[in-house]
């Protein structure tokens, strides 16, 4: 079977690699001249510095650390200390939240936690159509009883979600919290990828044995006999037509690809496309020292400011700081001098900042032309109408990409999704 990847990102590595254990002859297709998409090392004389995309590992991502270990990518199990927490001029600790926020966290968990044993089981009923017309933005409000502890709540969900609340359903979020029900203490941001995770997509590429075709921006997919042909930028039609085709893409780069009707009604399409697109970016500052550590800080921060949530980001010796920052707030963000910016506001929470700085990165995944955002998340309204569509195969099309996964924004769900892509393939 002759099979095109399209986006060679965690989700198109992972699956060409396992269409190769199933005897497939796979060329695979990048707009880009790297391989990773939002997994991106930066590395100096091989050393890796720090992650511009994708970083955390849970302690639950259970393939992605089987395939860790199955390739010789350590994990450094080092999860991210706790640290301040600022709330204008008000700070206190992560690990000892005000009391107003620390029962707010615990009213909300409860919450969310009975919400999930209730869930509606058929999808039309008028309880989940209430409940995905309801924000999570809603649901913490009823949560908090201060100011000060719902924008906690918000601080946190915003960062896991990559997105402010008040635009996510809630009946989509809660069935994402759902995998998180058997959670233990200290599962999340459990570890990261000791020599980077450019480094294990690299691996993934080499146990695939395709040779990348970059510079190929996917623009079109037509229908020929039973199979499909890629239209690519530029205007040239490749010469090969594919008995099958993955599109291993982020959901708005998805969205932007011209589907021939006779594949699926654009209708169809449309909806199948219509989840939301978060917005997360990163600043990254290099100092000459970890100063932080001198001032009895891990460098982990939650700030209601626009540099949102920082933590220490190194890899190497190289001390790092990077900041996360999700939502409308990434709009605001300047598009010039963006580091410049950034210390500025980085320095009126750590004054030392300034003085010991030595460089920085700005990576803007949402201005990224191929990849223009930062992970998907459940829209308001949308699970209702087309949950179960972007999985979903239509004749020789397939869909990976974290987005079309149970683990949505996350590697794991990239890899899961290759998974799923595998199998509807048959043996
Ligand atoms: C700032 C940030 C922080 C994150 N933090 C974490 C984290 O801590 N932990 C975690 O698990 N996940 C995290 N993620 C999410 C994680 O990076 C993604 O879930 C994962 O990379 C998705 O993989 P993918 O293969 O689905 O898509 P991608 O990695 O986006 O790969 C898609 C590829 O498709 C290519 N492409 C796009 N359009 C075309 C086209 N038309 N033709 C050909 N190629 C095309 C792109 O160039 C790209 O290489 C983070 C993401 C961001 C942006």
């Amino acid at each position: 079977m002759r099979i095109a990847v399209v986006g060679l990102g965690p989700a198109g590595l992972r699956t060409a690699m396992l269409l190769k254990d199933k005897g497939a002859t796979v060329h695979a297709y990048e707009a880009s001249d790297r391989i990773g998409g939002r997994l991106q090392t930066i590395v100096e004389a091989g050393r890796p510095l720090f992650e511009a995309g994708g970083e955390w590992i849970d302690a639950d991502h259970r393939r992605t650390h089987a395939l860790a270990k199955e390739l010789g990518c350590p994990l450094n199990g080092k999860p991210r200390p706790p640290g301040l927490v600022r709330f204008g001029k008000e700070t206190c600790r992560e690990d000892a939240l005000w009391p107003d926020a620390a029962d707010a966290v615990a009213e909300f968990e409860r919450r969310s936690t009975e919400a999930c044993a209730h869930l509606p089981k058929k999808g039309g009923s008028s309880e989940a159509k209430r409940l995905d017309g309801t924000s999570l933005a809603q649901w913490l409000d009823k949560c908090a009883s201060t100011p000060r502890a719902r924008w906690v709540l918000e601080a946190i969900l915003r960062s896991d979600e990559g997105m402010d609340t008040r635009a996510i359903s809630l009946l989509g979020w809660l069935k994402g919290y759902q995998l998180y029900l058997d959670r233990e203490e200290g599962a999340m941001s459990a570890g990261r990828f000791a020599r980077g995770t450019t480094d294990f997509c690299q691996r993934m590429l080499e146990a695939s044995g395709v040779e990348p075709r970059f510079g190929s921006w996917v623009l079109g997919i037509r229908k020929s006999g039973a199979g499909a042909e890629l239209m690519l930028s530029g205007g040239t039609r490749e010469a090969n037509t594919y008995d099958r085709v993955v599109l291993a893409l982020p959901p708005l780069a998805a969205s932007r690809i011209a589907i021939d009707p006779k594949l699926e009604p654009i209708q169809r399409t449309r909806a199948r496309f219509a989840l939301g697109s978060g917005l997360a970016m990163k600043i990254s500052w290099e100092f000459d020292r970890k100063f932080w550590l001198d001032e009895g800080e891990s460098g982990s921060v939650l700030d209601r400011g626009p540099l949102q949530q920082i933590w220490d980001a190194s890899l190497s010796d190289k001390p790092i700081l990077s900041a996360y920052i999700c939502g409308v707030t990434c709009t605001e963000v300047p598009e010039a001098d963006t580091v410049a910016w950034g210390l500025d506001r980085l320095a009126s929470i750590f004054p030392s900042a300034r003085e010991r700085f030595v460089r920085g990165w700005a990576s803007n995944w949402v201005r990224d032309p191929h990849i223009a955002c930062g992970f998907s998340f459940p829209r308001l309204g949308y699970a209702m109408a087309h949950g179960d569509l972007p999985a979903s195969p239509l004749g020789p099309l397939h869909f990976a990409g974290e987005w079309t996964a149970q683990w949505w924004g996350f590697i794991e769900g990239a890899l899961e999704s290759a998974e799923r892509v595998a199998d509807e393939m048959g043996s």
